[in-house]
């Protein structure tokens, strides 16, 4: 292959990469690589099946669209696994000495009994314990639907991977808003891995993280921990955001490198991406960006049908005279719109109601019980990609003219533009959208920002075109 052929693929993958955007494109496209381009037929190659099946179902147009692009010689996109090149994983070795121990219960959320949890060394469990597990939030129990299906595939992957697999993508970086089931798939790769019993799965809150650390360090057992941590085949991290402080940072950057390099799978949990930790340090970031991110959606109203049903059915096993008439359930599914736990939450009610007054369901008790869980429609979480893209289509310029540095008034106004929803629409602060604008510095959008403020007051069409971005971009 040639260097102008290699060349070519630089480019176009910074095009790709200006297409998807960051997160997708770390995501899917990093790991790719051109092996050859004969016949109008460019051959690329991932590292493995999964991801080659992924980006064929959804991103082949993409690929080929963004190399037509750059060249229109191309006919044609062949995607195939490579062998060879696998980095190997490093076996963990498994620990002796470990006894089993049982993950504390937490008082009132356990009512089945706990599987022991992790079992570390004696010496590391004190500041290593997992944290309580929940025996309903396994995969069984997870409902796989449009908005998850990728989430749940990757979760399912890393749970099943033996010991001596390569590890696929790591880490594993899984974000999404709250009750959103993050915990549930998290504590289900818990569950499912540590049954099959190839590698130890260890859980852990964030908090737990800091306080496992802190007090380690405290009682001078530092070593002792990170001895701990060599017995881990998987770690899973939730709630990522809630990791605070600098040194814990460092130890959690540490830790971090120590077992993706040695081979360890890593999953993180997150109510953003990891271009949004804004408390991380950058090489950190990057490293959380590298392995797999996958976002999961809001529950569509199927979904949570679905959600309800499953949980009806387990309720079943242990009240069997309780039964939820579908026209309840759809009922709920189209007005609880909020997320899992409060799907969770009209059920209890439901249940609790029926136990209480021995009644029946009714779609009218219903409407009474949930009325405070019904909520307005939640408006839209916009990305910051979805306005660039939006802008972009809107003034016909492309995504990647609004991330440059050409400064000339056809493409100066769209940005403006773009920089001004983001500041409106998303809750990301001035440093950060700069930062998702090519670099920029934040005084460059906070002028931004002004500078449209003050025009739409006096620029009626400015101000219509303004509106008409905003409804699209929260339809
Ligand atoms: P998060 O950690 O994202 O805030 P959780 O995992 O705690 O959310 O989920 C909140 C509730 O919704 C839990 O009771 C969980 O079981 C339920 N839930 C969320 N998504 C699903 C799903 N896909 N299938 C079944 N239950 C779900
Ligand atoms: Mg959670």
């Amino acid at each position: 292959m040639s260097n102008a052929d290699q060349d070519s693929w630089s480019r176009v993958k910074e095009r790709l990469r200006a297409d998807v955007g960051d997160d997708v494109y770390s995501s899917w496209f990093a790991r790719m690589d051109l092996e050859a381009f004969e016949d109008k037929t460019v051959r690329l190659s991932v590292p493995t099946r999964f991801l080659k099946n992924w980006i064929q179902s959804h991103y082949a147009e993409r690929v080929l669209a963004c190399w037509q692009a750059h060249d229109s010689n191309v006919a044609r996109i062949e995607l195939i696994v490579r062998s060879a090149v696998l980095r190997q994983a490093v076996p963990v070795k498994p620990r002796e000495t470990a006894a089993p121990v049982a993950g504390h219960a937490e008082a009132g959320r356990m009512n089945g009994h706990a599987r022991p949890v992790f079992a570390a060394d004696a010496a590391g469990h004190e500041a290593l314990g997992g944290s309580p597990l929940d025996p309903r939030l396994t995969f069984d129990t997870f409902v796989v639907g449009r908005s998850n299906t990728l989430a749940h595939a990757a979760a399912k992957q890393v749970a099943i991977a033996r010991r001596t697999d390569p590890v696929m993508f790591n880490p594993l970086y899984i974000h999404a808003g709250v009750g959103l089931g993050k915990t549930h798939l998290l504590q289900a790769i818990t569950w499912a891995g540590n049954a099959a019993g190839e590698r130890k799965v260890l859980y852990l809150t964030a908090e737990k993280f800091m306080y496992g650390f802190v007090s380690a360090i405290r009682t001078q057992t530092a070593l002792a921990f990170k001895e701990a941590l060599r017995g881990i085949g998987v770690l899973v991290i939730d709630d990522l955001q809630f990791l605070q402080g600098k040194s814990t940072q460092a130890e959690f950057c540490h830790t971090l490198n120590a077992l993706i390099d040695a081979g360890r799978q890593v999953v993180i949990a997150s109510d953003r991406p990891p271009s949004d930790l804004e408390s991380l340090d950058d090489r950190v970031r990057s490293r959380l960006a590298g392995g797999l991110v996958v976002e999961m959606g809001g529950l569509g109203e199927e979904l949570r049908f679905e959600i309800l049903k499953t949980r009806v059915t387990a309720a079943r096993a242990h009240h069997p005279t309780f039964d939820v008439p579908q026209p309840v359930l759809s009922y709920i599914a189209k007005t609880v719109t909020h997320n899992g736990r409060d799907l969770e939450g009209a059920l209890n009610r439901l249940l609790a109601h029926s136990k209480l007054t021995g009644h029946a369901v009714t779609l009218e008790m219903a409407e009474r019980e949930v009325r405070d869980l019904v909520r307005p429609q939640e408006p839209k979480r916009v990305k910051i990609e979805d306005i660039q893209r939006i802008v972009a289509r809107q003034y016909n310029v492309s995504r990647s003219d609004l991330l440059s540095s050409r400064r000339t008034a056809n493409v100066v106004r769209p940005r403006q533009v773009a920089m001004y929803l983001a500041k409106t629409l998303t809750l990301r602060s001035l440093p950060e959208i700069g930062r998702r604008f090519g670099g920029r510095d934040h005084t460059t959008v906070l002028h931004a920002v002004r500078k449209i403020e003050g025009l739409v007051g006096n620029d009626v069409s400015l101000a219509e075109e303004i509106e008409g971005l905003k409804r699209q971009l929260q339809e």
